[in-house]
């Protein structure tokens, strides 16, 4: 079928009145829409699904009335309007009466339902209308190039609040007991970026960012959980209007914590919204990560209003662009915003987690045709968002970044209040950087995967060769290439030679005045590829590892487990690697290494879990006797953030008793005196307790989980409940992921850690199989998709076995090759087990000494 809307009919404006009933979770609507109609039509096609359309007319620029009839094709999502006698070219003005339903789906407009201090239960309207579900609140024509102006009018009781996209201009009497708020006129904008909040809620005083008021809006009692948000909120306003060049597109900005809601925020133009988790932060309880995670999400956010709302994707292929675009920008303004907390270097980890993904066969380009729309909601992963942004990132380094800003520029000046493609961006960076983009961009975006630079030693320089890097052999990967902007260091003679270098199909030689000492590839870790090193230039690498940035040490553990999961380097090699790092002082560096552990830990039998344990915590030891466990006066964030990382491996990976001991003391303490630990460590104790806790302890955290006092309150407790061994607390949790006490938007991520876990998974992945059609009833699609991803953790041969026939004899469908990932996901580890297996239970039982640091 075709999935695009004739364009004989198109809209400039729609003015739209709706008036929710939040009791009885209704809504009516009635709105006018003015079209440009250029050729005679006897039957408008738009977009509308779970509406009723009650009345259909066009009044004509210059005739009668033409009263029609509307028709719904729920599976096609879109309503026909009939007339009895066609409408002749012209503009004219549409108007339709309906009503439709707030759901529980989250998506559209729906229906978030919170508990007060006192236990009542209150309801908000909120919408979420991207990618296509603007069609599920007012009938449109719901694609991202059908750009109209949008006023709005809510209707709602007078004790409630509302927010749209732009400022209220007014509010007047509509009824007993009722207002009418109208708010002004929008830009030019799509309809996914539409958004009606009502409810009761509460506003802080807002900042001025030049003539900008910037607030958050919270349901009542958290607005003192808004601060942080508001600073980097009015911090990242600035840096993009100074950095795009223009000014913010909208009228004012709102922030808005929605109690439910899917994804982790949404850039709807003025009204932006948010999970709590994603807004709220009581910023000195909480731990660096989680204000690192606001940071994020509300720059990014903010990024979109230029990239994304202003200039929009003509059409859902380009949301990569998007997505990938905000992350970049997010990352940028974090960074000039907190350069301590080294935001380019964490990303490192994110950039692995697009490269496990992209190193699959069933992985996808970063662009590719979409046709339905729908195929667009798989599209919001890792390889959209992460390796998007680490193609640009890499492709700005390339340019610089004066003029890769200078190419952002430009692009957003020639296509705003419109729509644009990928070539656009491409020819704006290109007319900036006087190259052509393309020649080094197109392999990135428009090809699955990525390449693996081979690196030998050639004379006295090394010699540098490509193919692409797969897990699994694929055929043909030795004649994959790319082009490849690769930055070479090399320690020569007490210098150093630092070189760029374009790397294509044909192996290069770079020539160095004599033999290094050491060579890294990939300096400065901001390329996209894996590097494979001949033995010797490794050994040579790995004892000069304190030469090395933090980035190019966590891309070496990085691409190193790619390896040994490649078959490319034997385990016990690999984990001999891990070995050196015990003098590291990088959080990025030991998420690598521990995460690594972690990846063994699910791979090996579980009689051979002791000697694990024992290695992890021999390894980290000298570290955690460095850190401590108290906050030392003029720590970094990170260095804090660290201690708290590296405690709960040894607490949890590592069961050390000694740990758990000292951990349940802590926390004993904590509840008598909340500031006897440092916030940072507190989540970590929090995770330990559970993990090495019994019933009480359960009982406890799900207490506290009710009572949480903030987000990021709620979520440690929520996630900890996932943590306990003992088999009937694991059934507890698993009860509590379908029985409506975990809210739809928290419980498929729950169900995820229990099945990643080595203690539950078997019960957890019982516990789908019986229970897997409550989960697709209740669970937002996006969620309940990245749900089963947790399967990739049931590594044996009789998991992987019958994870395959569950999902073939229920016909369950994730979208895009997410379903195919996860399976080669499983592939790889059974595979890795299969091969490996022997040879980590023997190193396990006998790991040699850790070489001696230098
Ligand atoms: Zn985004």
């Amino acid at each position: 079928m075709d999935y695009r809307l004739p364009t004989t009919v198109v809209p400039s404006r729609y003015d739209i009145r709706l008036e929710p009933d939040l009791e009885a979770a209704t809504f009516a609507g009635q709105e006018t829409v003015a079209i440009t109609v250029s050729e005679p039509v006897s039957e408008i096609l738009l977009n509308a699904a779970e509406l009723v359309i009650q009345s259909v007319s066009v009044q004509t620029a210059d005739g009668p009335v033409v009263e029609g009839s509307a028709s719904l094709d729920e599976a096609a999502e879109r309503a026909r309007l009939a007339f009895p006698q066609p409408i002749p070219p012209g503009e004219h003005r549409l108007t339709l009466a309906f009503t439709g339903v707030l759901n529980d789906r989250l998506h559209g407009f729906y229906r978030s339902t919170y508990k007060d201090a006192a236990g009542v239960s209150h309801t908000i309207a909120a919408t979420q209308f991207e990618a296509t579900d603007a069609r599920r609140g007012f009938p449109c024509w719901d694609e991202p190039a059908c750009k109209a102006v949008f006023g709005v009018t809510l209707v709602i009781p007078e004790a409630l609040a509302a927010v749209s996209n732009t400022r209220v201009t007014g509010e007047s009497p509509a009824g007993p007991g009722k207002k009418a708020v109208a708010f002004a006129d929008t830009i030019r904008m799509s309809t996914y970026l539409v958004a009606f909040v009502v409810g009761e809620l509460e506003a802080t005083p807002p900042v001025m960012v030049g003539p900008t008021p910037l607030r958050v809006w919270c349901v009542p009692g958290k607005l003192h959980l808004a601060r942080f948000a508001l600073d980097i909120g009015a911090f990242a306003l600035d840096y993009f209007e100074r950095y795009y060049g223009l000014p913010y597109p909208g009228d004012k900005l709102d922030m808005l914590a929605i109690p439910d809601f899917a994804a982790g925020a949404m850039e709807n133009l003025g009204a932006i919204t948010y999970r709590e988790t994603a807004l709220l932060v009581d910023e000195t309880a909480a731990s660096h990560t989680e204000r690192e995670r606001v940071a994020d999400v509300v720059a990014h956010e903010i990024a979109h209003m230029w990239f994304g709302d202003l200039v929009t994707m003509l059409w859902w292929n380009g949301i990569w662009l998007n997505e990938a675009f905000a992350t970049f920008m997010e990352l940028l303004a974090v960074d000039a915003w907190k350069p301590e907390w080294k935001r380019w270097t964490t990303f490192g980890v994110s950039r692995a987690a697009a490269m496990a993904v992209d190193g699959l066969h069933h992985t996808r380009p970063i662009e590719f045709e979409v046709r339905a729309p729908r195929d667009c909601e798989a599209m919001f992963d890792l390889l959209t968002y992460e390796k998007g942004a680490s193609v640009l990132r890499m492709l700005e380094q390339h340019l610089s970044g004066e003029v890769f800003r200078d190419g952002v520029r430009l692009y957003l000046e020639r296509h705003r209040f419109g729509n644009a493609e990928t070539t656009d961006l491409w020819k704006a960076l290109g007319d900036a950087a006087r190259l052509p983009i393309p020649e080094v961009m197109d392999g990135w975006i428009f090809r699955p995967g990525y390449p693996l630079v081979i690196v030998e030693p050639d004379g006295t320089g090394v010699k540098l060769s490509q193919r692409r890097f797969t897990y699994l052999p694929a055929a043909g990967a030795a004649s994959e290439h790319w082009q490849i902007p690769v930055r070479v260091r090399a320690s020569v003679k007490r210098g150093f030679v630092d070189k760029p270098v374009l790397l294509g199909a044909e192996a290069l030689t770079v020539s160095l005045p004599a033999a290094p000492d050491w060579v890294v590839v990939n300096a400065g870790g901001h390329g996209f590829y894996r590097v494979q090193y001949a033995a010797p230039l490794l050994r040579k690498m790995t004892s000069a590892l304190k030469k090395l940035a933090p980035i190019e040490r966590f891309n070496l553990v990085s691409d190193a487990l790619a390896l040994a999961q490649a078959g490319l380097m034997p385990s016990p090699d690999y984990l001999d690697l891990t070995a050196r790092f015990g003098e590291e002082t990088d959080r990025n560096v030991w998420a690598a290494v521990t995460g690594s552990w972690g990846y063994v830990n699910r791979v090996i039998a579980d009689d051979q879990r002791a000697d694990l344990e024992a290695l992890v915590r021999q390894r980290v030891q000298a570290a955690v006797e460095r850190l401590g466990w108290e906050a030392q006066p003029g720590e970094t964030e990170l260095e804090r953030q660290l201690r708290a990382d590296l405690l709960r491996t040894v607490g949890t990976l590592g069961n050390d008793p000694a740990t758990q001991e000292r951990a349940r003391a802590l926390y004993a303490r904590y509840r008598e005196d909340e500031s006897a630990v440092d916030p940072d460590v507190l989540p970590a104790l929090i995770a330990i307790v559970a993990a090495a806790g019994g019933e009480t302890e359960y009982d406890e955290f799900l207490q506290r989980f009710k009572a949480a006092r903030s987000p990021q309150e709620e979520q440690r407790y929520l996630y900890a409940l996932a943590a306990f061994r003992p088999p009937e607390l694991i059934r507890r949790t698993l009860e509590k992921t379908t029985s409506g006490e975990v809210r739809s938007q928290d419980a498929p991520f729950l169900m995820r850690a229990l099945l990643a876990g080595v203690h539950s998974r078997g019960l957890a992945w019982d516990y789908v199989k019986a229970n897997w059609e409550t989960m697709a009833r209740q669970y937002p699609g996006s969620a309940y998709r990245r749900m089963y991803e947790g399967v990739t953790a049931l590594v044996s041969p009789e998991w992987e076995r019958e994870v395959g026939e569950f999902f073939t004899s229920r016909k369950i469908v994730l979208g895009g090759k997410t379903l195919e990932q996860y399976l080669e996901q499983l592939r790889i580890a059974v595979s890795f087990q299969e091969r490996e297996g022997a040879a980590l239970a023997a190193y396990l039982a006998k790991p040699p000494r850790p070489p001696r640091a230098r």
